[in-house]
């Protein structure tokens, strides 16, 4: 499971809507209105999926 990174929500690669890569890393969107805030500040929202999954591990 991939987080997505604008929204938050939880992403399934296989049926993911959109998908961008960014530093290597790729990106799950739930609709390509997600993926377009993300091309528009990538560095933003990638940081913010690092302290999201973070999170995870801490549960
Ligand atoms: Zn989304």
């Amino acid at each position: 499971m991939s987080r997505d990174p604008v929204c938050g929500m939880r992403i399934d690669e296989s049926k993911a809507a959109a998908k961008s890569e960014y530093k290597g890393k790729t990106f799950y969107f739930c609709c390509t209105k997600c993926k377009d805030s993300f091309a528009k500040e990538p560095s933003k929202y990638a940081a913010k999926v690092d302290i999201d999954s973070l999170k995870d591990q801490l549960h």
